[in-house]
């Protein structure tokens, strides 16, 4: 019999109309561009899936990587068990943290950083005796992966919908009324809110980047109603905005924070959650014998190999001083997106934060149909978040790749309209 094409499964696809052969082979990438199997070359203009902050292909961390192969693939962290490579990471992380003494607890993406981060949110009010603290309240056009956690919290009905009962106890908040978040945490009553939970910037579902002021309204209330406050960085962590946290350009300081994606670039699955010590404590405290465990665990958890990556990715950030070209290229994307798309007929909105922009289209042009233009006419790889165009280019990228990145969309745009 003969292999099928499309034995892979594709995630977020639908199996029943994929057709292979409409789709890139990818099969070598160097710094910000992409080769497919027929030879077409493509700006990734959104560092893969938000991930590939360093550009492609870079030595050090592939050396790195190999090395560290070579010497110890891994061991597990498991009941206090480690090795030199997580915990030289941890030190790193530490010196990098959003908050201040954390403690780090590893996983192997973001959806695990959301397992780990609402799991321990219920489990630390449990601890301090208050048990019935276990709603999650999360924002309309939330995303944070798709575990079991993740598909509970997450605003895209079509995400959530058809797997019968999830995690119990999820409730939506407006994505930017503070009243609205207020009324509803007194229509649920405090003492049944575990946490809040709320990317600084939405990305998957549009690239909304919170207004000034929003964060420090949810902290403000969570302080008010002794409610942990959980911030999502996966995507706007580890430079992504020109601060090591979005939540730093915010001036807010969570109780933990996410992270996953650029922590390694890419290069290899990791990902996490800095817990603040208010959660840490209760947890670590040698004078309670009752002190419990967190029972949360993966065997991966702190791979060697991807330790080794996110260590030289860190290295090459900050060896390369990318956050401040970062900052300028924020700048010029900002700039250059209103400039170019203010006034166009089909652009309902134009938002960008750091690194990362949206081009929001009124319903009469696809924004799946711009992206797929850009792709196969352009050598463009952007994304369609809902009808947002979105873009979250390399850390590395030019000036110039950027402007004609930006004039490239413009084009699609009047093409499909
Ligand atoms: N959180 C956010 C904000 C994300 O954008 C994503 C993935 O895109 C995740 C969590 C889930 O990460 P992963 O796909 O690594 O599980």
């Amino acid at each position: 019999m003969p292999v099928p094409a499309e034995i892979l499964w594709h995630p977020h696809t639908n199996m029943a109309s994929f057709v292979p052969e409409d789709n890139p082979v990818c099969c070598r990438a160097q710094g910000t561009y992409i080769w497919d199997e027929q030879g077409r070359q493509y700006f990734d203009g959104t560092s893969a899936l938000w991930f590939a902050n360093i550009g492609h292909g870079n030595e050090s961390v592939a050396r790195a990587m190999y090395e560290q192969a070579c010497r110890l693939e891994t061991f597990h962290t498991f009941v206090g068990n480690s090795h030199r490579p997580v915990l030289d990471l941890m030190e790193r992380l530490y010196r990098l943290a959003p908050l201040d003494d954390p403690r780090i607890i590893l996983g192997s993406g973001g959806s695990d950083a959301a397992d780990i981060a609402l799991k321990l949110a219920r489990r630390y009010w449990q601890v301090l005796g208050k048990p019935k603290k276990q709603y999650v309240l999360a924002r309309e056009h939330a995303y944070h992966g798709l575990h079991a956690f993740g598909t509970s919290v997450v605003g895209d009905d079509d995400l959530r919908k058809g797997y019968g009962s999830l995690v119990p106890y999820v409730c939506r908040i407006s994505d930017d009324n503070l009243q609205e978040v207020r009324e509803t945490i007194e229509d649920l009553g405090a003492e049944s809110i575990a946490a809040i939970i709320a990317e600084p910037i939405i990305g998957a579902g549009g690239m909304i980047p919170a207004s000034a002021g929003y964060l420090a309204g949810l902290r403000a209330l969570a302080d008010e109603f002794d409610i942990l406050l959980i911030f999502d960085e996966v995507v706007s962590g580890f430079g992504r905005t020109g601060e090591w946290f979005a939540s730093e350009l915010y001036g807010v300081t969570p109780d933990m924070t996410m992270f996953a994606k650029g922590v390694t670039s890419g290069y290899a699955p990791l990902g996490g959650v800095f817990v603040a010590a208010r959660v840490w404590e209760p947890f670590y405290d040698s004078a309670n014998p009752q002190a419990p465990a967190y029972w949360h665990g993966l065997t991966y958890s702190g791979h060697a190999v991807s330790c080794a990556a996110a260590m030289a990715n860190l290295e090459f950030i900050e060896d390369n001083h990318l956050l401040g070209h970062v900052r300028e290229l924020s700048q010029f994307v900002d700039a250059e997106l209103h400039r170019v798309f203010e006034r166009n007929e089909y652009v309902a909105d134009v938002r960008s934060k750091g690194l990362l922009g949206g081009v929001e289209l009124h319903s009469s042009v696809s924004a799946g149909s711009v992206v797929a233009v850009l792709r196969d006419e352009f050598g463009q790889l952007v994304r369609p978040c809902n009808q947002t165009v979105t873009i979250s280019p390399p850390f590395i990228s030019t000036i110039e790749e950027l402007r004609s990145l930006i004039a490239d969309i413009a084009e699609a745009v009047d093409l499909v309209a």
